[in-house]
C-alpha cells in the first residue's frame, strides 16, 4: 500500500471533485422519460393531423361527388322539361295534343328515375295534363310557389321549389318547373315535374358514411331540401343560421371545416360545395371520433408501449441508482478503512504523532522543495531532560502520559500547516519546519521549550523540580543533493551540545566545534 506523503501544499483532499452519479443517473432517467412522452406527442400528434388531413382530401372529394350527381339528377329533369316546354310553346295544349303529350309525359317518368311525374298547369293552376292517367280533382295549385312564381316572373329558366308532398300520392317531392308561355310570350302555364325525395334517400345511401354522418342538399338561401339520415320535420327549415352558410359559403363555395353541432354536441368534418348552374348547397359531414378511429387505436397502443418503456427504464433506473447507492456506501466505509490505515502506518499511536516513516518521506520532499525555490529547511531535535528517572520515579504509565503532554505541546507550537511534529525515538522527537531560517527555528523552539515548562510537570529527578526539554535546531537551504542523514545528525549534534551545555536549552549547530559550544542558544 502506498504511504502517503506529507505535502502540505497539496489541496486537502486532493482528488478531483467526483460527479453525483445518482442525481445524474436519476435525472439520466427522467430525461429519457420525458423525451420518450415528448417523441410520443409529436408522433401522435403528426398522425392525427394526418387522419384528419386525409379526411379533408376525402370529404371535399365526396361533397364534389354529391354536387356532380345532384346537378346530374336535376339538368336530367330540366333537360325532358325544356324539349317539353319548346313543343308545347309550338303547338299549344288542345285537345288535339293532349293524348301525344300525356303519353310522352309517362314515357318520360318512365325514363327518369328520379321523377316523381311531370305536370301541365293551365294558367289558373289547374291540371292540363299529367303522365298519371287520371287527373287529380282539387282547387288547382294556384296557391303553390312555383305557380306563383312563374306566373310573376317572365323569366324561362327551370326554377326548383322547396320540398312539397305531392297531392297525387302525398309522396315528398321536391318541383323543378318552368313557365310555359304561347308564342307571343304570354303566360299559358306552368309545367312541374317532381323529383322524388326518396331518389335522394338512394343517392345518398349510394356514398358510405357513419352512423354519425350527414348529408344534405338545401337551397342557397338555407332551406332543406333532402337530407341523410331523413327527418320529415327538418324538410324546408332553414339552415341559414348555420355556421356554414352564416360563415363559410359567404367566403368560399367549397371547403371543408370542423364544427361543433349545437344539437347533438358532436364534433364533424364538413365538407359543402354550392353547385354551378343551380341555386343548391350540398354537404357531407362525418363525425371527428370516426375518423380518428384507427388513430385512437394507434393512440392506445403506443401509449401502452411508452409506458412499458418508461417503467422498464424507470426500474432499471431503481436498480440502478440502489446499486450505486450501496457501492459508494461500500467505497465509503473502505475509504474510511484505507484513510485509518493509512494513520496508523504514518503516525504514532501513542502521541498521534507523525512516525518516522512519514518524517523520512517529507524530508525528501522538502529537500526538493527547498532546493527549488532557495528556501531554507530547518530541524529541531528534542530530548526530555532526565527521563529514566521520571520513569523510575512516577513509572512508565506516568512516563508515556508525560511523552503525550510534549506531543501536545509540539503540536501547539507547530501552527504551520507545512511544519510537522514527529516521534523520533522513545523520549526524542524531531520538528521540520519547511521555509524556515534558523532563527526561526531557534524562536519556536524556544517556544517549546518555555511552554513545556509551563506545563508545570512535577520531576522530583531534575534539579529543576520539573519537567525541561533540550533542543538542538539546525537550518540549511537544500542544494538538490542533500543526505537527509548528515541533516538530522547535524540538529542531534545541537542537540547534545544543549544537553552538554546543562539541558532545559536549545542550541544551534555549530560546524566550528563538535564539542558542547553554544554558539547561540535560547537560555
Ligand atoms: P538525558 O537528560 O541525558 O536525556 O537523560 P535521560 O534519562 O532522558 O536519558 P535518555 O534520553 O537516554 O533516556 C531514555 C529513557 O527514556 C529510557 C527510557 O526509560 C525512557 N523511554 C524511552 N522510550 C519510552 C517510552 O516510550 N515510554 C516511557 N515511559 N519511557 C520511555
Ligand atoms: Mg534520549
Ligand atoms: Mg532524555
Amino acid at each position: 500500500m502506498p504511504i502517503p506523503i506529507h505535502d502540505p501544499h497539496q489541496a486537502p483532499g486532493g482528488a478531483l471533485k467526483r460527479l453525483p452519479l445518482r442525481k445524474a443517473a436519476a435525472w439520466f432517467i427522467v430525461a429519457v422519460g420525458l423525451c420518450l412522452l415528448g417523441l410520443l406527442y409529436l408522433q401522435l400528434e403528426q398522425s392525427r393531423r394526418q387522419d384528419l388531413a386525409v379526411a379533408q382530401v376525402a370529404s371535399s372529394n365526396l361533397t364534389r361527388a354529391m354536387a356532380q350527381q345532384a346537378e346530374d339528377t336535376f339538368l336530367a329533369a330540366d333537360l325532358v322539361m325544356t324539349s317539353l316546354v319548346d313543343w308545347i310553346q309550338n303547338d299549344g295544349y288542345g285537345a288535339a295534343q293532349r293524348p301525344r303529350l300525356q303519353q310522352t309525359f309517362a314515357r318520360r317518368v318512365q325514363q327518369l328515375n328520379q321523377l316523381h311525374g311531370i305536370f301541365l298547369f293551365d294558367t289558373q293552376g289547374q291540371w292540363v295534363i299529367t303522365s298519371f292517367t287520371d287527373l287529380p280533382r282539387g282547387n288547382g295549385v294556384a296557391d303553390r310557389e312555383y305557380f306563383k312564381y312563374h306566373q310573376q316572373n317572365a323569366s324561362t329558366l327551370a326554377h326548383i321549389g322547396p320540398a312539397i308532398r305531392s297531392r297525387e300520392n302525398g309522396e315528398w317531392i321536391i318541383p323543378i318547373s318552368k313557365r310555359v308561355n304561347d308564342r307571343a310570350g304570354r303566360f299559358q302555364g306552368v309545367l312541374l315535374s317532381g323529383i322524388k325525395m326518396s331518389y335522394f334517400d338512394h343517392f345518398f345511401e349510394s356514398f358510405s358514411l357513419d352512423d354519425n354522418g350527414i348529408m344534405f342538399i338545401g337551397f342557397t338561401n338555407g332551406t332543406l331540401l333532402a337530407r341523410r339520415p331523413f327527418d320529415e320535420s327538418l324538410i324546408g327549415t332553414s339552415l341559414a343560421q348555420g355556421q356554414i352558410y352564416r360563415e363559410l359559403l359567404p367566403e368560399a363555395s367549397a371547403g371543408t371545416a370542423m364544427i361543433n353541432s349545437v344539437v347533438d354536441g358532436v364534433e364533424r368534418l364538413y365538407g359543402y360545395r354550392r353547385l354551378a348552374s343551380y341555386p343548391l348547397v350540398v354537404a357531407a359531414a362525418t363525425s371527428k371520433d370516426t375518423i380518428l378511429e384507427g388513430w385512437y387505436a394507434r393512440a392506445v397502443q403506443s401509449s401502452v408501449i411508452v409506458a412499458l418503456v418508461t417503467l422498464g427504464v424507470g426500474l432499471f433506473g431503481w436498480v440502478f441508482i440502489h446499486q450505486v447507492r450501496d457501492g459508494e456506501r461500500i467505497e465509503k466505509n473502505l475509504r474510511k478503512a484505507q484513510q485509518a490505515l493509512e494513520q496508523i502506518a504514518t503516525h504514532d499511536s501513542l502521541t498521534g504523532l507523525a512516525n518516522r516513516r512519514l518524517f523520512e518521506r517529507s524530508l525528501e520532499i522538502e529537500f526538493a522543495r527547498g532546493a527549488r525555490q532557495v528556501s531554507p529547511v530547518s530541524l529541531i531535535m528534542l530530548d526530555i531532560d532526565f527521563f529514566k528517572r521520571y520513569n523510575d520515579a512516577y513509572g512508565h504509565v506516568a512516563g508515556d502520559h508525560c511523552l503525550t503532554q510534549v506531543a501536545q505541546v509540539l503540536m501547539t507550537c507547530c501552527q504551520r500547516k507545512a511544519d510537522l511534529a514527529v516521534r523520533y525515538g522513545g523520549e526524542e522527537f524531531a520538528v521540520l519546519l519547511p521555509n524556515t531560517d534558523i532563527n526561526g527555528a531557534l524562536a519556536i523552539a524556544g517556544q517549546i521549550r518555555r511552554s513545556v515548562i509551563d506545563k508545570h510537570i512535577t520531576h522530583s529527578g531534575s534539579p529543576t523540580g520539573y519537567l525541561t526539554v533540550s533542543l538542538g535546531c539546525y537550518s540549511f537551504i537544500p542544494s538538490g543533493n542533500d543526505s537527509p542523514e548528515v541533516f538530522i545528525q547535524r540538529a542531534d549534534a545541537a542537540l547534545y551540545q544543549a544537553k552538554n551545555a546543562g539541558r532545559n536549552r536549545a542550541a544551534v549547530f555549530s560546524p566550528e566545534s563538535d564539542v558542547a559550544e553554544l554558539m547561540r542558544s535560547d537560555r
